[in-house]
């Protein structure tokens, strides 16, 4: 491959160049946010936030700048390469957006989001959600603001998800959501009439975090996460953060639910091994981005579920279990059951079963787009939530803590991120698929602990391509057919049907 710089125009180096700067700034925002939610001292905050903000400022100053509309315009009919279209593709979306929107309500949107993550996390802690509804309250306000700044002909909550999925549009999350919703439903409802009890080795007792963070540290280690690039800490909700030279990843312990940590931290390993997989020579250019956030869930989920949850998975590190927790007397096949075991009373997302998963997504989706639409007051969100909950899942939360608090992504002000949830797991099971086809044996590479050939597909055919595709040219690069939720239901059907008996 040619290099991308060779004999390009003078405009299209002052553009890498410019870029390179908002991308070097974005990673000084990554690394202080990431310090706010692990390191941080509790008083931090009001310095902290004013940090960010001027980031923020700076970072739209820098995307907006003339240099960049002007080596735009200059390079509109130039002939350029793919690689080089690519690039500018992917700057010009997001320098359209970013100088429709005034610098101060960038500044405002993250001030606002920082203090709204010190209110969330106290009123999670405390399940009180009258602290941190009048910071929701405002950055509904300001999102609304923002969306009809960049586009105010356009549903405001179609504009906000944009900006984690620009490219599979709102109603391609619409018809999966429903697909999801209509097929999903009757399979969880014979999963809960099923007479089959899976194990649950873990039902009594309480399991040291120390012991569950050594058993996370070794589950890393033989995934292969590079230590030198990357770090395990822990949050009050699970994160990735970083770019292919430096990708951290956090963890939570549960004292009663060992399992849930572990999943979380192979979810977490899939985000961190796609930026650990990028170009490095790209860093600074689109070439060495990550794409958006159906893709990047799509690495994160297929570690989880399709690695994870695998009988191949428990094969190769109930050993490693037993080590950790010599009471937990589990076979393989125990822990393969544990790991997906459907409960009746789900009430967390991020420790849901693969079914019900998506039922959580609907509910939040559904919220969401009311509190941006107008449609429902901020007030009313924990009431909503609940009956929505009894309603999709069977079960009404008895705190807020529990209940609509569970999930950090309003306070960061993040409308419109969660369907990309769904999407990337969707994507996850076609990807996956495709890698099971091309490979001889991956199952069992896997219960050998050799986790090389899906972390080389993987490789191979998304992270090393950066975004350099589109997200739809990026699937049919990667499996030869356009984005389908077909593989992902034959998978789930499959996979419970045999565990359940159905
Ligand atoms: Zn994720």
């Amino acid at each position: 491959m040619a290099d991308h710089r060779a004999d390009a125009p003078d405009a299209y180096l002052d553009l890498l160049d410019q870029y390179e700067r908002v991308t070097a700034l974005g990673g000084v925002q990554g690394t202080l946010s990431w310090d706010q939610q692990v390191m941080m001292p509790e008083g931090g905050n009001p310095a902290r936030s004013k940090q960010l903000s001027v980031a923020s400022g700076l970072g739209h100053d820098l995307l907006t700048d003339d240099v960049v509309a002007d080596s735009l315009a200059a390079l509109d009919d130039a002939d350029l390469t793919d690689e080089q279209a690519a690039v500018v593709r992917e700057i010009e979306r997001q320098y359209v957006r970013a100088e429709r929107v005034p610098r101060d309500l960038v500044e405002e949107i993250s001030q606002t989001s920082s203090e709204a993550l010190q209110a969330w996390e106290e009123a999670r802690e405390n399940d009180d959600f009258e602290t941190f509804a009048p910071y929701l309250e405002t950055l509904v306000e300001l999102k609304r603001e923002y969306a009809a700044h960049i586009d105010d002909e356009r549903d405001p909550y179609a504009v906000l998800f944009d900006e984690y999925e620009p490219y599979l549009d709102l109603e391609t999350a619409e018809r999966v959501l429903d697909r999801l919703r209509e097929e999903l439903v009757p399979l969880i409802d014979a999963v809960q009439a099923s007479d089959t009890d899976l194990a649950a080795p873990f039902a009594d007792g309480t399991y040291d975090p120390q012991a569950q963070e050594a058993f996370s540290r070794d589950v890393l280690d033989a995934l292969g996460y590079d230590w030198d690039r990357g770090r395990l800490d822990t949050s009050t909700h699970p994160f990735t953060v970083g770019n292919q030279f430096d990708s951290r990843i956090t963890t939570r312990f549960s004292e009663d639910e060992p399992l849930d940590s572990m999943m979380s931290t192979v979810h977490e390993f899939g985000h961190a091994r796609y930026n650990l997989g990028l170009p490095q020579a790209e860093y600074g250019t689109p070439l060495g981005e990550a794409r958006d956030l159906t893709v990047h869930e799509s690495q994160s989920r297929l570690w989880e579920n399709h690695v994870g949850r695998s009988a191949a998975f428990w094969e190769r590190f109930a050993g490693d279990l037993r080590e950790q927790f010599p009471t937990v007397d589990a076979t393989p096949r125990d822990l393969y059951e544990a790991a997906n075991r459907v409960y009746p009373d789900n009430r967390i997302r991020v420790e849901a079963d693969e079914l019900t998963y998506h039922m959580h997504i609907v509910l939040r989706f559904e919220i969401e787009r009311a509190l941006i639409s107008g449609d429902l007051d901020v007030a009313d969100v924990p009431e909503t939530w609940n009956d929505k909950m009894d309603e999709y899942l069977g079960v009404r939360p008895d705190t807020d803590s529990e209940g609509c608090l569970q999930d950090i992504h309003w306070s960061h002000g993040n409308f419109g991120y969660f369907p990309t949830y769904s999407l990337g797991s969707v994507l996850a099971a076609q990807l996956y698929a495709h890698a099971e086809a091309d490979i001889d044996g991956l199952d069992a590479a896997i219960s050998e602990g050799d986790f090389d050939p899906i972390a080389d597909w993987l490789g191979e055919h998304v992270h090393r391509h950066g975004c350099r595709y589109t997200t739809p040219e990026l699937i049919e690069e990667a499996t030869g057919e356009p984005y389908t939720a077909d593989h992902f239901l034959d998978y789930v059907s499959a996979k419970f049907g045999d565990l359940y008996d159905l």
